[in-house]
């Protein structure tokens, strides 16, 4: 577990785990040690047999503001972790670092946390930004705040969307398009209408109905849980998601490696001004 508590677990009823965000002055931002932290909590919850949903939800103003990319040495950072995945090649020359980098935190966590059987419940509040949205789609269920917002400008920074590209299939294509095209921030209920959220509550009541929820589905069998939710699994990737989200991480490293030759950054410098000013500036 994380030394600085940055992700919070405790077993606050009868079978049920809760994972909770806590890098509160960062706005619960993603940087490295965040990550790993989250997915030991992840572990630990899918781990422990008599632990049969898991909740996540976040301490502050907003559930997350995606990745930290303000981390001084992402990629020194790898190095202090046990990594999940073999493909290694932290330290390679080119944009082969990169690409192993976000193959085991960003894609390769976000897959493994989808695919953990037990249930799992996002409680979500206040914004969340592209990479927060990658914390949020895993999940089975999302319950949302009534003052949700969800926003992913990353087109203005010159990459098509998250590492773990989910938008098509949470948002139907048109909207996903829609999305990505514009940067606009959706709220909670426009998300609901989606399909996105299964349930938009007041925000005093985010936790208590996140947890009541977990209750009655603690009480059915743990195995059966974990059969229905592979079987529902199966029947997305059936539709193709598997391979449309390699086709998609693909074409975000094509993203990276351009920007890297055009701009000396990952992504298009124009684009960390903050979608305000990205907006402002393209209508200039
Ligand atoms: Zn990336």
């Amino acid at each position: 577990m994380a030394d600085d508590d940055t992700i919070l677990y405790s077993i606050p009823r009868s079978h049920v785990a809760h994972i909770v965000l806590n890098r509160v002055e960062a706005r619960n931002a993603q940087d490295t040690a965040f990550l790993y932290a989250l997915n030991d909590a992840f572990d630990r919850a899918a781990q422990d047999d008599d632990v049969k949903v898991i909740v996540l939800s976040a301490n502050g103003p907003h559930f997350s503001s995606g990745h930290d990319l303000r981390e001084p040495d992402g990629h020194g950072a790898m190095r202090e972790h046990r990594t999940v995945g073999t493909w290694a090649g932290f330290g390679r020359p080119g944009i082969e670092a990169q690409f192993s980098r976000e193959k085991e935190i960003y894609l390769g966590f976000c897959e493994r946390w989808r695919n953990i059987p037990k249930p799992t419940i996002a409680a979500v509040h206040g914004k969340i930004i592209i990479g927060g949205l990658m914390l949020m789609w895993p999940c089975d269920i999302v319950i949302a705040a009534d003052d949700t917002m969800f926003m992913d400008h990353s087109v203005a920074m010159g990459v098509g969307g998250a590492e773990f590209f989910m938008h098509p299939w949470e948002l139907g294509v048109r909207k996903a398009k829609e999305m990505l095209f514009t940067a606009d921030w959706m709220d909670a209920n426009e998300a609901h209408r989606l399909g996105m959220v299964n349930h938009v509550v007041p925000r005093a009541e985010l936790r208590d109905r996140a947890m009541a929820m977990a209750d009655k589905i603690a009480l059915k069998p743990l195995f059966a849980l974990k059969l229905v939710k592979e079987a529902v699994n199966a029947a997305q990737d059936a539709q193709g998601r598997r391979g449309a989200i390699q086709t998609s991480f693909a074409l975000h490293h094509l993203a990276h490696a351009h920007n890297m030759i055009a701009h000396g950054k990952l992504v298009d410098p124009t684009g960390l001004m903050g979608p305000m000013k990205t907006q402002a500036k393209a209508a200039e």
